[in-house]
């Protein structure tokens, strides 16, 4: 069983539709797909269809951008009822965020001398709900301003650089509790992926598995060797579900290919029964696990 927990698709800022993504997926010899693109479950319709049709099991989910200890935190949902109104209105508010925050960059880029409006990010981002930083290095690249992605942020995107600008993002413990009620379980994504262990402390990790936190993502490209296995440890201590996940972005990330890293099988049916578990405690209609 090969099982890739955390994948994007152009719903947010992923590069594959959400059928390029699932036949992908089969092709790259998955048993199961996690997709959880930010903020947004608008792929999920599409992709369920095309699971049903390729025959690989998809588990619906989604990447929420939070904020914790005054840190970017995110934070995988998987299998919430995506119709619980807290949640849709949750969900739109950190979308409205992403949207009021393209013109503040762009007006940034223009100050250096960039020659970019918002129609050029709106036509690189094709649509999607969750527009974000992605977008506006894809309507870089097409302008010829940078060569790809990766060059965008650095130069630019990034915090410390000219065109950076911060944008809402919703408390984790509130986070955690909305997709709780709307009968899906929470898992910290990348949990150390920016600063290692400074990016959040264990006692930090301790106090939101007493809070119902369902698991850690492990093993992810972001994370050195050490640090896994010091995560490792840690979810065993608490008791929170290891998962293993590429976080693919088509070829919107390099060195995130489809199962790259996979969740042990063992783990992902202690998900699957933490979901079945809030589900029914939610008294929700809440997704299934397709095929
Ligand atoms: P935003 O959500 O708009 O703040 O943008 C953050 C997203 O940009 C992350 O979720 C990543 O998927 C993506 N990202 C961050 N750094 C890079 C990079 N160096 N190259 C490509 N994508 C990146
Ligand atoms: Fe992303
Ligand atoms: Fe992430
Ligand atoms: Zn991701």
């Amino acid at each position: 069983m090969r099982i890739d927990l955390h994948t994007h698709t152009r719903a947010s800022d992923g590069t594959q539709t959400s059928e390029e993504l699932v036949r992908a997926a089969k092709a790259a010899g998955l048993d199961v797909l996690g997709l959880t693109d930010h903020d947004t479950a608008e792929a999920w319709g599409p992709a369920a269809r095309t699971a049903q049709e390729v025959g690989i099991a998809l588990v619906r989910g989604m990447e929420i951008s939070t904020r914790h200890l005054g840190r970017g935190v995110h934070l995988l949902a998987y299998l919430p009822d995506p119709t619980y109104a807290p949640l849709v209105a949750h969900l739109r508010k950190i979308l409205d965020g992403r949207s009021s925050r393209v013109p503040a960059i762009v007006e940034r880029l223009q100050g250096v001398g960039i020659e970019i409006d918002t129609a050029d990010v709106r036509r690189a981002a094709g649509g999607t709900a969750a527009t974000g930083r992605p977008h506006i290095a894809d309507a870089l690249v097409a302008l010829g301003v940078v060569p790809d992605r990766t060059t965008a942020f650095r130069e630019y995107l990034n915090p410390g650089r000219p065109a950076y600008v911060n944008r809402y993002a919703a408390p984790l413990v509130e986070s955690m509790r909305v997709v709780d009620e709307a009968g899906g379980v929470t898992v910290l994504a990348h949990p150390w992926g920016r600063h290692g262990a400074d990016s959040l402390p264990v006692d930090a990790i301790a106090e939101l598995a007493g809070l119902g936190l369902a698991g850690l993502e492990v093993d992810h490209q972001d994370h050195r060797p050490e640090d896994r296995q010091r995560l490792r440890e840690i979810a065993e201590s608490l008791s929170l579900v290891v998962t293993g996940s590429s976080d693919h972005h088509g070829l919107g990330k390099h060195d995130h290919e489809l199962g790259c890293n996979t969740t042990a099988p063992d783990q992902y049916e202690r998900l699957l029964d933490l979901a079945a578990a809030a589900s029914a405690r939610s008294g929700r209609d809440t997704p299934e696990v397709i095929g």
